[in-house]
């Protein structure tokens, strides 16, 4: 019933790709949308077309560096060629087929790439997980995807072998090793050997291409799938998209493999508009080398979550010169306004942010062009109908509306806010806090390296705020009685008198999630005395 493209204001440039104009029809509603879509060969395999008519620029379709010298690129020729003897390894040597499930648990390396596009080749579901996960984490993965196949390297492979006889689902391990372990099939010498014939598997739009598991911020995670529709086919559906991408460009997203984050910046949305991936191994994510990175790489998009940002902004950035970088962008968890001005009075650069969940995708975004309003998640994103309907969340038949868990207002522009997750919200003396907008009052301060706010017992009020505090390095040791006064003064003055944090509590680290999330629940558990459920991530 809804048209499938809208115009946004300030729409400047229309997305110069030959791949995204054959879509044109479809967006204008013209036509249907197709019943077969497969990514390698809809989208990649165009895209070398393209590229051996010399209409693409010079721009590699994959470029990794492993920090110590090595360098791999790729062009989207040499891609398919790699790819489809992946392909082959998955169902010549290992035996999947069609519609089976693959869990692929690697860092940041280019076997990584391949492995996602072989699988989609050979329309075999990939689950990423990261590679921090416990064997225990594992192993739940495995029984609830019922996947036949893992695929990592030497350092999880253990981890894998201590649970794998209790996963009867589990039929091939392969490892990528310079090396051999009993029991595992040799990814990279299987591959080398193999031929590059491979048909693509002709898969429906509605064929699962990703399984997810979310971040686990709020319990144990849960399994979210999604299709070659839902993946591969929505950026091209999109007039205007949150990565706003053209073939010249070079995009570097520092998540985990394991996030869906990952599979939109660093797989299907940036090859949808035939852009570079730029991978950065990154065993540690440090300042100086992302900085450092940025000053010697034309990366032109950033992508990363808040974490990242205000680590970057606790350091002096003005001896950086970063060599290309123009647009930025954070997700995954509210960006404090205060490292927004810090990294645009440092850098010059606004940061855009997105909103999303594993489940949907991104649903809100700041366009690039919009107007920034700092603080808000943006505008709702093409193809969602994003309401703030208090009413209607509050009831449980909620209609047509996916209900996110999130509450946050919509402005008379049309901009989005985020309060806090429902189960974040405080209400003290019947008024209802968000924690995001006392801690970023508390951000503001100069001592507040991070914050974080929830809500703890007391005896009068039912429950009051209560920040946790970590300082920033040079006020490491100040009095932390007045300090406390200082931020609670601080709030009273910047927000609404009544959300001040009546308790103040100085922490080392706050405690998170693999992806930098914070997880206010465990602060808030203990506040209540209630016993931590050990989730697995
Ligand atoms: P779980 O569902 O397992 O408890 P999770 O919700 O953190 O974990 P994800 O799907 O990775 O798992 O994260 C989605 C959530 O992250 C959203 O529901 C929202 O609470 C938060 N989020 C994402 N982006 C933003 C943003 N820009 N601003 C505020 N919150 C955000
Ligand atoms: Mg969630």
């Amino acid at each position: 019933q809804k048209p499938l493209y809208r115009t946004f204001h300030g729409h400047s440039k229309l997305l110069a790709s030959d791949v995204y104009s054959e879509y044109q029809a479809v967006r204008r509603g013209e036509q249907e949308i197709p019943k077969y879509f497969n990514f390698a060969s809809d989208v990649l395999d165009k895209w070398t077309k393209i590229e051996k008519a010399g209409k693409r620029p010079s721009n590699s379709a994959f470029w990794w560096i492993s920090g110590k010298g090595e360098e791999v690129k790729w062009s989207f020729e040499e891609l398919g060629f790699l790819s489809r003897k992946v392909a082959n390894v998955l169902t010549k040597v290992c035996g999947l087929q069609k519609g089976d499930r693959i869990i692929v648990v690697l860092p940041r390396i280019p076997e990584w790439w391949l492995v996602n596009v072989a699988c989609m080749r050979a329309g075999i579901v990939l689950i990423p997980g990261t590679t921090q996960l416990s064997a225990k984490d594992i192993l739940y993965r495995l029984q609830a995807s019922k996947a036949k196949c893992i695929i990592t390297d030497d350092t999880v492979a253990p981890a894998v072998d201590s649970v794998a006889s209790e996963s009867q689902f589990l039929k091939t391990k392969l490892i990528v090793s310079k090396g051999s372990r009993e029991g595992w099939l040799n990814f990279s010498e299987l591959y080398k050997n193999q031929s590059a014939d491979h048909s693509c598997a002709k898969t429906r739009i509605e064929d699962s291409v990703n399984i997810f598991f979310t971040s686990g911020t709020t319990g144990s995670p849960k399994m979210t799938e999604h299709s070659q529709g839902s993946l591969g086919f929505r950026p091209l559906l999109s007039e205007r998209y949150w990565l706003d991408l053209t073939p010249s460009d070079v995009i570097w997203n520092t998540a985990d493999t394991g996030w869906i984050l990952t599979s939109l910046s660093s797989v299907f949305d940036a090859w949808v508009f035939g852009s570079c991936i730029f991978v950065h191994q990154l065993p540690q994510i440090e300042s100086a080398t992302i900085l450092n990175t940025l000053c010697r790489f034309p990366i032109d998009t950033l992508v990363g979550v808040p974490t990242l940002y205000r680590m970057l902004v606790q350091n002096d950035l003005s001896s950086y010169k970063f060599m290309n970088l123009k647009h930025c962008m954070s997700g995954g968890e509210p960006l404090n306004p205060e490292v927004m001005e810090k990294w645009k009075s440092q850098t010059g650069l606004d940061i855009h942010e997105v909103y999303g969940q594993t489940e949907t995708g991104i649903i809100c975004s700041v366009f690039k062009g919009m107007k920034i309003k700092p603080g808000s998640m943006g505008k709702a994103a093409p193809l969602f109908d994003v309401q703030d309907n208090p009413k209607k969340t509050a009831e449980s038949e909620r209609g047509d509306f996916y209900v996110t868990g999130d509450r946050g207002t919509m402005d008379k522009d049309g901009y989005f806010w985020f309060i806090g997750r429902d189960d974040d919200i405080i209400i003290s003396s019947g008024y209802r806090i968000g924690p995001f907008e006392v801690e970023s009052a508390l951000m503001e301060h100069p001592a507040v390296a991070e914050a974080a706010v929830v809500s703890s017992p007391d005896p009068l009020r039912g429950e009051v705020v209560k920040a946790f505090v970590v300082l920033s390095a040079t006020f490491s040791s100040s009095n932390r009685e007045h300090l406390a006064c200082e931020l609670q003064e601080h709030v009273k003055k910047t927000t609404a008198p009544y959300k001040y944090p009546r308790k103040v509590e100085f922490v080392q680290q706050m405690p998170k999630t693999i992806t930098g999330k914070i997880k206010r629940h465990e602060l808030r558990n203990k506040e209540w005395g209630r016993i931590e459920q050990t989730s697995v991530i």
